[in-house]
């Protein structure tokens, strides 16, 4: 029986991960939840798992949560997080906590020796190299949960590193793929939540329709793979069939297909090195009849060149395009600036940032306070010019 840590137990990965453990009663217990808010979800999870401890993000929902639940015990605040990831009795953490956050419980379960199946893409953007060397330090498993990492990573199985000529994302494209970049400048919050295959939360609906999601996982496989940048590609797909590929030095491409669902990363991120059975919904190809390939058009998806003007920047330039995102995405979600603004808020914090090492947490998490202010700070001068404009 394993036992698990599920933190972000609420969100989307969250959801899907438990409904997999329901079907599984018998190869899981889950020990530990982790929410930010949904307090009343969270009980109904409380209620059906049955779990030792919970966290929640502020210790008012903590209080909320005590009186349903007075025998249980109930943390809060990121040390109820990181207590959450590093129980004794738990072999494995689902790490699904949305953004930055997520990035301090993640190193602390790794540093802890805990199996980490790994959705919070964030944390190795921030600190792959921490982390990465933290876990082989540890002997530590990182499980992609992440469906194009969990693509690549099937893929590859045991092949030798140096088989490989290059490992191919593909990017369902989000909402905007057929607008031209004129027409992406008058697209509202609302347009950029509709994605067409993916059902997922809004910070990572935002950041696929920008394509900062494929840049994101760029960086993401970067560290995960070990691979240098030449032998990450990118190409659009829009029907999300096919979730990844791996070419080897002899010209084969081996890919990974299946309906789009995050019920199948996540099952086999905790069920690796076995599988189960019919987790997925049957894939009728004769139906699906046409699978399309295209390549990014890098001037209207600003993100992908950012992202590799900071991978080759290195240090600690990746957290700070992070940090400068999630402040951009929720000041367009809150329509304080415009879609393509997003690119030029990322991009004019990127050009403020000195660079440094980014060798130790604190170093990390000072650049990636500093990017959201700076962030902060350029999002400020562009709604009062555009306030001017009006
Ligand atoms: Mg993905």
């Amino acid at each position: 029986m394993k036992t698990l840590s599920i933190l972000g137990s609420t969100g989307s990965i969250g959801r899907n991960t438990l409904e997999v453990i329901s079907n599984h009663h018998d190869k899981f217990r889950v020990m530990a939840l982790a929410a930010r808010n949904n307090i009343k979800l969270l009980a109904e999870q409380i209620n059906a798992f049955k779990p030792e401890v919970v966290a929640v993000f502020n210790e008012e929902s903590a209080r909320d949560l005590r009186k349903d639940f007075p025998d249980l015990r109930i943390l809060s605040g990121e040390e109820g997080l990181v207590e959450v990831a590093t129980l004794d009795n738990v072999d494995m953490v689902v790490s699904a906590i949305v953004g930055s956050p997520g990035l301090v419980p993640t190193y602390e379960a790794v540093k802890a020796g805990k199996d980490i199946a790994l959705a919070t893409k964030e944390a190795l953007v921030m600190a792959g190299k921490i982390i990465m060397s933290e876990a082989a330090k540890n002997n530590v498993k990182i499980l992609p949960v992440d469906s194009e990492h969990s693509a690549i990573f099937q893929c590859l199985e045991d092949r030798e590193m140096k088989d490989i000529k290059k490992i191919i994302l593909t990017a369902s494209g989000g909402a905007f793929l057929g607008k031209s970049v004129m027409e992406l400048g008058d697209v509202t919050p609302a347009d950029a939540l509709k994605h067409p295959n993916w059902d997922m939360g809004q910070k990572i609906t935002i950041d696929s329709a920008t394509l900062m999601n494929k840049g994101l996982e760029v960086i993401e496989a970067f560290w995960l793979f070990g691979l240098p940048l030449e032998k990450i590609g990118v190409i659009i797909h829009p029907q999300s069939i096919i979730h990844s590929m791996v070419e080897f030095i002899d010209g084969g491409v081996i890919a990974q297909l299946s309906l789009p669902d995050m019920k199948g990363p996540i099952a086999y991120a905790l069920s690796y090195p076995d599988r189960f059975r019919d987790v997925l919904e049957p894939m009728d190809l004769a139906k699906i009849s046409k699978l399309t390939f295209e390549d990014p058009d890098m001037e209207k998806y600003r993100s992908l060149p950012l992202t590799f003007d900071a991978l080759r920047a290195g240090g600690t330039m990746p957290c700070v395009l992070n940090a400068a995102n999630e402040i951009a995405v929720e000041a367009f979600i809150e329509g304080r600036i415009g879609f393509t603004d997003i690119y030029r808020v990322i991009s004019d914090t990127m050009d403020a940032h000195e660079v440094s090492g980014g060798d130790t947490l604190e170093e990390v998490m000072h650049a990636s306070g500093w990017a959201m202010q700076q962030a902060n700070e350029i999002i400020k001068a562009i709604s009062a010019k555009e306030d001017i404009k009006i």
